[in-house]
């Protein structure tokens, strides 16, 4: 299930993503309503009541804005089954920090398995261990009036044991080795509040440091973002690119001014000085090179995006393998939407149609979106992808990497029409 946002919501993409993982029946559903203080995902003892990911948004301080994803469980069995599984592999790639939830003193071959690909991915991992008052501590688990056997949880403390390390202590010398153990119920929910903590303070010191276009600019510039009001803009509203650019100007103290395309020369000559930089739709650049002269920095949002996405090399690598495909050489397309596309028929039609222009050349086109990216890419000789904005920094880098491990040039719909417009080497100077 998707997240819905409101208008003043932090983009899902520009949240920290924190992922329940494990056995079904281990209490990650209840673990998580506990969280988030919401009934988000449908708790009942019943094996595998949660059959696709569940994502809410909430504020985790000092963390900040997080979506928090409950999976179902990781051991499903059969067709279906299957399929779960596999969608829980899809939304690791998108984990920031991931949380195990087990009832289990030992990890079992599935758990294993599970923290196996969790370390491979380098995701900081939290083991939340529920209902192992009964295993720990005789003394509580006799008392069964406190305990509960339902999907709803049980956990016995710390604090009540008195033998075992304290809350969030890392668990050494025991089989959940490597990880951060933390006892959690989440039917008396203690032990929350510490998960929460640990949660919290997980990536301190490794927030995001790129910004979009804030670092390259000096407060008081002026800043001119050429925004096409055609049809494939959306109704009433700014694509996420463009509001990322106006708040970054207006966090770096700079000046922002917004010109559709065809008003762009009146713009410009109204300025008492020239702007320190253009952002253009790369769908203008033909037009906005033009009007805007050679010694004024000019770039796009979307090679903006391929810098605050961590992709910009790679991105520039892949553009330049265009010139020498071979006719009928396997292009992906890949777009991170599904629905309610904000990038209209870019990749199925406008970059189809560049390609063919600039090299004359039919290439064997194929086209995936949303979470549907290929793992295998071996027979394509190049990935085009488009901006990102709704994908965060891990699943798009994992897109990336995926390609670069395969020997794939990837690059995006930014790169692509610049250089099919001859403005490579320009668009991409200001942010080099
Ligand atoms: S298709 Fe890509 S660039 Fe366009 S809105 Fe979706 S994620 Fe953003």
């Amino acid at each position: 299930m998707e997240e819905r946002s409101t208008l003043n919501d932090t983009p899902t993409s520009e949240r920290v993503h924190i992922g329940f993982f494990g056995l079904r029946n281990a209490g990650k559903s209840s673990l998580v309503n506990r969280i988030t203080g919401q009934d988000m995902s449908l708790v009942s003892d019943i094996k595998g009541t949660t059959t696709d990911p569940v994502k809410k948004g909430m504020e985790l301080l000092p963390l900040g804005p997080v979506t928090i994803i409950d999976t179902p469980g990781y051991d499903d069995e059969g067709e279906l089954g299957g399929l779960r599984v596999k969608r829980t592999g899809e939304v690791l790639k998108t984990c920031d920090i991931a949380v195990v939830v087990t009832e289990n003193q030992d990890p079992s071959p599935v758990e294993k398995e599970l923290l196996g690909l969790i370390r491979q991915r380098n995701i900081p991992c939290f083991i939340a261990v529920n209902k192992s008052d009964k295993r720990a501590y005789p003394d509580v688990a006799a008392d069964e009036s406190k305990s509960d056997d339902t999907d709803a949880g049980d956990a016995g403390t710390a604090k009540a044991a008195g033998s075992f390390e304290p809350v969030g202590a890392t668990c050494a010398g025991a089989v959940w080795d490597d990880a951060a153990t933390v006892f959690v119920s989440a039917l008396t929910g203690e032990g929350v509040h510490e998960l929460k903590e640990k949660l919290a303070n997980a990536l301190k010191g490794q927030g995001k440091q790129v910004r979009l276009v804030a670092d390259l600019i000096s407060p008081k510039d002026i800043v001119v973002l050429v925004i096409p009001i055609d049809t494939s803009a959306p109704k009433g509203r700014l694509i996420l690119p463009q509001q990322l650019a106006i708040r970054d100007i207006l966090d770096a103290g700079a000046v922002s001014v917004i010109s559709g395309v065809e008003d762009l020369g009146d713009t410009l000559s109204a300025l008492k000085e020239d702007p320190a930089l253009v952002i253009t739709d790369s769908q203008a650049f033909g037009k906005v090179m033009k009007i805007v002269k050679a010694d004024i920095p000019l770039t796009s949002f979307s090679i903006l995006m391929a810098r605050y996405k961590g992709f910009l090399d790679e991105a520039l690598k892949g553009v330049r393998a265009i010139d020498s495909l071979p006719e009928g050489a396997r292009i992906l397309i890949s777009e991170g939407c599904t629905h309610h596309r904000q990038c209209g028929d870019i990749g199925t039609v406008k970059i189809p149609d560049l390609l063919k222009k600039h090299t004359g050349r039919q290439f064997d086109l194929s086209f995936s979106s949303g979470h549907g990216f290929p793992e295998d890419l071996s027979g394509y000789d190049l990935v085009i992808h488009c901006g990102g904005c709704m994908l965060n920094d891990n699943e798009m880098q994992n897109r990336m990497n995926t390609a670069v491990r395969q020997g794939v040039p990837f690059t995006n719909y930014g790169m692509v029409i610049a250089h099919m417009n001859g403005i490579l080497e320009r668009s991409t100077a200001p942010v080099i």
